[in-house]
């Protein structure tokens, strides 16, 4: 193998007693270590905000008087160092949970594969919840110790930023990222030239580069095919995520399965267990077969063995979640390779047929991948069970509960979504370790000791940092364009920081149903509007540049907002991400959700909520169907649906205006105690604390990938099955042997 060479690009000067930060910017670590934030805070504070909270760019803009004024400061340097001994001792990793558990598994790696990875905001190379699901894992991962290895995309261009129109037409900005203020570690090989692989595509060869981003302890490679031997269009390949064009999307599929696998093997990887995080990697399964077919083996063989190592998560059942292509691009991409599998096209095809409801056929990347995994799964119960229905027609002998389709809910790591002040006071009553065990349920029940009045002046002080970061956006906004009057009172300026306020916010797609709660606008007004109990709700969410039912959604909203009935009280945020996202989870009362099931699969903003202290009033799908215990939040409907989606909807608007009505809005203003504590709705805050966020953190959940997937994945046992799950009994599938 040849000699990688890792090349930070940019070279700070630094004044010699601070001079580790320099280390601290290129590794990922700091997004989820507030006290490594609030040294960027200290040195310039207005720059850390204007930057948009990326240390690459703060480094490389900061003055050197800002930077030797903290040299003088003794808090600021004691924090520095204490900051950078937890830095190193975390790299060094010499005690962590894998370590703990798996003592003879130095060497093994398992890769991980993406189509997006939502880290930070800084990063806007993620579109929604997939993308921040991948980060949070790989940030798991790096914390338990686990030997991952990601692959995903450099987008160029990164992800549109959000513009509403006065008359609430989403409008898509694109973006250029500037390389060098980003922390992407560019990889040479050791003549000092870019390293690039080769990826076929039809008539060509593309080139693409490869990059690094650190996370924690975690490599996370890169693939971008912006280099001068590409063709110009070639060039933009990786620029965007989720083209709709097909050649496209097709073209970026191959280079993420094709390219990540060759990508790994350059770079000196011998993965052992194979984790595709949705399909859109698939392909990865056909360049390893062919791997081992070069090598002499049958295609039955190969494929025998990349199937014992595979490891597939599905993560919707919405249908444009699933990517299908008709066979013509197939023929066109891959007609070099079905000889070179030994297959024929036909065999070729079979190994991701799908017949359409109307009789035609078509390659899927779902059944690609369920074909060749021995451990598929959904992202919740609920979802776990639908999947196994929606796919049953992979295993026709099969009962459909016998369908090898288990799950694991999805958590949300608890370092990136947890407020710092939250933080704190979760430092003084949960214990020394609590951060070390967020999955056990024995340190949270300390959050009982922690008093009321300290839960809810915390809650007060982040309602108010939500609702002032609104009013100073809407008031950029007013001095920098030409929006309308009404568009600034839509963007929040008459928000009250005293009101109950609940949040919506996420990707505008219409089985999320925003509008469901407008569904009776007269009566929603009247909720809003009455006297001594204001509510107000903060919609945010972009819609996918192409759904244009998702737009016309945002604009029905946004058309609500605008009504000035509602009195300043319903607004709309533009450009939900990560950032807003923290500000959202942290600083809301109540997160609604009001998916149509079971659509959902699982959800995670609401886990974010809920960690901070905000409660849950929810459709019972997704993970909130597993969280809901009866106290601590409140649901939507029942533990059923109508097949009629009209009916559903009218009986889910109902039950929403009825709990909104008589249960949370006299919960949260009445009963307050003699220094206006309400502490009934504190005690319900403590009840959600106390269950959710063990259950629902990603440490649960990246245990549970280790010791129900990939541990097995690893050793080459038998898939599990859901009935595996359940009750243990053991089950009658063919075993595959690894070779
Ligand atoms: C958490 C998060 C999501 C995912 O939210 P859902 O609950 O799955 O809708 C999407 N976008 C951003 C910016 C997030 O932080």
């Amino acid at each position: 193998m040849e000699k990688i060479i890792r090349e930070i690009p940019n070279h700070f000067s630094l004044p010699r007693r601070i001079g580790q930060l320099s280390k601290l910017v290129y590794n990922q670590w700091w997004v989820w270590n507030p006290d490594t934030q609030r040294l960027f805070i200290n040195i310039d504070r207005d720059l850390w905000e204007r930057v948009y909270h990326n240390p690459v760019a703060f480094m490389r803009k900061v003055e050197r008087a800002h930077l030797n004024a903290v040299t003088n400061d003794r808090y600021f340097l004691d924090t520095y160092d204490r900051v950078i001994r937890n830095f190193e001792n975390y790299l060094k990793g010499d005690d962590t949970w894998y370590q703990r558990n798996y003592p003879h598994g130095n060497g093994t790696q398992i890769a991980y594969f993406s189509f997006e990875f939502g880290l930070h905001e800084s990063l806007p190379v993620y579109a929604g919840g997939l993308g921040i699901l991948s980060g949070d894992h790989l940030k798991e991962a790096s914390d338990l110790g686990l030997p991952l290895v990601a692959v995903g995309f450099l987008y160029t261009e990164g992800y549109f930023s959000q513009h509403i129109t006065e008359d609430g037409w989403q409008e898509a900005r694109n973006m250029h990222l500037q390389l060098d203020d980003l922390p992407v570690i560019p990889l040479y090989n050791e003549k000092g030239a870019h390293l690039t692989i080769a990826v076929p595509l039809p008539g060509r060869i593309v080139q693409v580069r490869l990059w690094e981003i650190t996370v924690g302890r975690i490599p996370l490679y890169l693939l971008d095919s912006n280099v001068e031997e590409n063709s110009p269009d070639d060039r933009l390949l990786t620029a965007r995520l989720y083209t709709s064009d097909l050649d496209l999307r097709i073209s970026q599929e191959v280079l993420l399965g094709i390219g990540g696998v060759r990508a790994l093997r350059v770079l000196g990887h011998h993965p052992a267990a194979w984790h595709m995080n949705e399909g859109h990697s698939a392909f990865l399964t056909l360049e390893r077969s062919r791997e081992l077919v070069a090598q002499g083996y049958t295609f039955e063989e190969a494929s025998a063995q990349v199937r014992a190592s595979n490891i597939f998560t599905t993560h919707t059942i919405v249908p444009a979640g699933n990517d299908e292509f008709p066979l013509w691009l197939i023929d066109k991409y891959f007609s070099q390779l079905w000889p070179e599998l030994e297959l024929t096209r036909d065999q070729f095809i079979d190994l991701a047929r799908k017949t359409q409801p109307w009789g035609g056929e078509v390659f899927s990347m779902p059944v690609l991948a369920l074909r060749l995994s021995n451990y598929c799964n959904g992202v919740s119960e609920l979802h776990g069970q639908v999947s196994r229905k929606i796919w049953s027609f992979l295993w026709p002998d099969r009962n459909v509960d016998d369908v090898p389709i288990t799950h694991i809910t999805n958590g949300v790591h608890t370092g990136t979504w947890l407020a710092r002040r939250m933080r704190l006071l979760y430092d003084r009553y949960l214990g020394a370790d609590w951060l070390e065990n967020i999955d056990d349920p024995n340190v949270w029940q300390q959050v009982e000791a922690i008093p009321d009045v300290e839960l809810w002046t915390i809650r007060r002080h982040l309602k108010r940092k939500l609702v002032s970061y609104m009013n100073e956006r809407a008031r950029a906004q007013w001095l920098t364009t030409m929006v309308h009057p009404v568009q600034v009172v839509a963007a929040g300026v008459l928000l009250d920081p005293y009101a109950l306020t609940i949040g919506f916010g996420r990707r505008f797609a219409t089985y999320k149903r925003a509008s469901l709660i407008m569904r009776d606008y007269d009566r929603l007004i009247k909720l809003l509007n009455r006297p001594n109990m204001p509510v107000q709700i903060i919609f945010t969410g972009k819609a996918h540049p192409d759904d244009e039912p998702g737009k016309r959604l945002i604009q029905d909203v946004y058309r609500s907002v605008k009504n000035a009935k509602n009195g300043g009280r319903l607004v709309f945020l533009e450009d939900y991400d990560m950032n807003i996202a923290r500000y959202m989870v942290q600083g809301v009362d109540v997160w609604l959700n009001t998916p149509r099931r079971p659509m959902e699969a699982s959800g995670t903003s609401g886990e974010k909520a809920a960690l901070n202290g905000a409660l849950n009033f929810s459709v019972l799908d997704g993970w909130w169907r597993e969280g809901f215990n009866g106290y601590n939040g409140w649901a939507i409907g029942d533990d059923t649906q109508d097949p009629d989606p009209n009916v559903q909807d009218a009986s889910d608007a109902e039950s929403l205006y009825d709990t909104l009505e008589n249960e949370i809005i006299p919960l949260y203003y009445t009963n307050r105690s003699a220094d206006n504590l309400p502490g009934e709705w504190i005690g319900r805050i403590k009840e959600s604390i106390r269950t959710l966020a063990p259950q629902f953190s990603m440490r649960r959940m990246v245990k549970e990938y280790m010791t129900q997937l990939y541990e097995p994945a690893i050793k080459g046992i038998p898939e599990p099955t859901a009935s595996d799950k359940e009750d243990n009994s053991t089950d009658t599938i063919d075993v595959i042997e690894p070779l």
